[in-house]
């Protein structure tokens, strides 16, 4: 009997060192939530680092144990290695390059040995667990070489692999020093699934040109076997959104924040700290539209909710400075003693308080300048238990390839977004409710629970067929 392992840079809990001791915190992100279904059964295995340093081998032993009950196993890595590996090669390299932002870019012999190096743990790791036939998914950017590594290992191992980021133009992509590599590494699965269309034409197109391997519909013959390259939009868990909104806990959230904010419109954004996320450029549209439209002064605020993320890289410390900057001048310029325009919150909110400011907000503003596929455009969706409340969102985030009853923009283009949020804040309520109507339809049916069937049908389908033809 052949057995699952889910292997990613980060396990869905967190250890923490606490005065009391280790805690183990279960993360409920949307990964977690999805795959909740696979690991925990029988013998399937969730592979990955723990988020916390150990150098004393008994509590390393403690904390395998414990995560080993729930079906984890620990890979444990290094403070340099989290340095040269995680905020180095993946952080300073891959994500600014596949995000296009080259200029961000490093390009460190050093980084991409830990690369290298980290890859090759995680591919002992899992060895030590997985049985010849066993199914494999990688996932996501930190674990770009893992596919091949196994390849070599297990020959005959079901290997999938998902990209939870862009996967850029061959112009991106030719211009990183480690490029034959990083493809040749992807090329170890039998599934590589992306979330859009675009992200997957542009990886068999790298393909060709790089290594000169040809595509027939989506598959590549490498040497020892076939790889099939496909489309996967992810999704949410809708009804865990959906039900947050409806919660008692939400209501008397929104229940205080309207009794603080009285009857002003809501543009409400909600982000992780990150250049990608065209967070300045959604805060000059908002200046924009109080210096055209001066009637809505004192009317909408702006509520944007800034998580902290990846402070150790140097642009993300630039990006909070202008972002501080932008609304203080904001604030200064149009607040009056009952009506802030902006209100900025740089911190993490729990799940009811989200929820609660989502199902307020008559418009979410979701405006990256690149986004794999954006989970908050959905989420914001599945919290609109009225059906009132208009997206806008940028066409360079996944999930408009799919959301296209939102008021799609380019992020960069100011007026066009200053129009846009104009335009939201008078549609009808009509409009309104058939836009939100379509796009509840489709977030609520290929939810996250779908996406990970879909994936591995698809995987198990295509080693079937490669076995078939063999
Ligand atoms: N999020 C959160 N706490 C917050 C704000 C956001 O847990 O205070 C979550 C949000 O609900 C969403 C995720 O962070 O699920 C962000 O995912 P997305 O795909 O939008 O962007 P990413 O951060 O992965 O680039």
């Amino acid at each position: 009997m052949s057995k699952t392992i889910i292997v990613s840079n980060r396990l869905p809990t967190k250890v923490l060192r606490t005065d009391d001791g280790l805690s183990f915190q279960p993360s409920e992100g949307g990964l977690a939530t999805g795959l909740g279904s696979i690991y925990r059964e029988g013998e399937n295995l969730w592979l990955g680092w723990p988020g916390l340093f150990v150098h004393d081998e008994a509590e390393e032993a403690h904390i395998a144990e414990q995560l080993r009950a729930d079906n984890m196993a620990a890979v444990f890595l290094t403070e340099d290695e989290i340095r040269d590996f995680y905020e180095g090669f993946s952080n300073s390299t891959l994500w600014p390059t596949f995000h296009y932002f080259t200029e961000f870019a490093t390009y460190l012999d050093e980084h991409w040995a830990a690369y290298v190096a980290v890859n090759e743990k995680f591919c002992a790791a899992v060895l030590e667990h997985a049985g010849p036939d066993d199914i494999i998914w990688v996932h996501d950017y930190q674990l770009l070489l893992l596919p091949e590594l196994l390849r070599q290992a297990r020959p005959r191992a079901t290997i999938g692999f998902f990209l939870h980021i862009p996967f850029p133009s061959y112009e991106l992509i030719r211009v990183l020093p480690w490029r034959t590599e990083l493809l040749r590494g992807m090329l170890g699965a039998d599934l590589l699934g992306f979330h859009t269309f675009g992200y997957m034409r542009h990886f068999l197109s790298a393909v060709s040109q790089q290594l000169g391997l040809p595509n027939q519909n989506g598959q590549i013959e490498t040497p020892s076997h076939t790889v099939r390259v496909d489309a996967f939009p992810m999704g949410i868990d809708y009804e865990r959104y959906a039900t947050a909104a409806a919660s008692e806990e939400a209501r008397s959230h929104v229940a205080a924040y309207r009794e603080a904010l009285q009857d002003t419109r809501i543009i409400l954004s909600i982000d992780r700290l990150d250049y990608t996320k065209g967070i300045p450029q959604r805060l000059r549209a908002f200046n924009q539209l109080l210096e055209r439209y001066p009637e809505w002064r004192g009317q909408v605020s702006l509520i944007m909710v800034v998580v902290p993320s990846r402070d150790q890289v140097a642009q993300y410390a630039s990006l909070k400075e202008e972002v501080d900057e932008l609304v203080g001048r904001i604030n200064a310029q149009y607040r009056t003693i009952s009506w802030s325009p902006v209100h900025y919150f740089y911190r993490s909110f729990p799940l009811a308080e989200l929820a609660a400011l989502y199902s307020m907000a008559d418009v979410g503003l979701v405006t990256p300048l690149r986004d794999g596929m954006n989970l908050v455009a959905k989420e914001y969706v599945a919290c609109r238990l009225d059906r009132r409340g208009v997206l806008i969102l940028s066409e360079r985030a996944g999930a408009a390839r799919e959301l296209s009853d939102a008021l799609i923009i380019n992020p960069t283009d100011t007026r066009q977004l200053t129009e846009a949020l104009h335009d939201a804040l008078v549609m009808s309520d009509d409009e309104q409710e058939r836009r939100m109507r379509a796009m509840q339809a489709l977030v609520r049916r290929y939810n996250v629970f779908s996406w990970t069937r879909l994936f591995m049908n698809q995987l198990a389908y295509t080693k079937m067929k490669q076995e078939t033809l063999a």
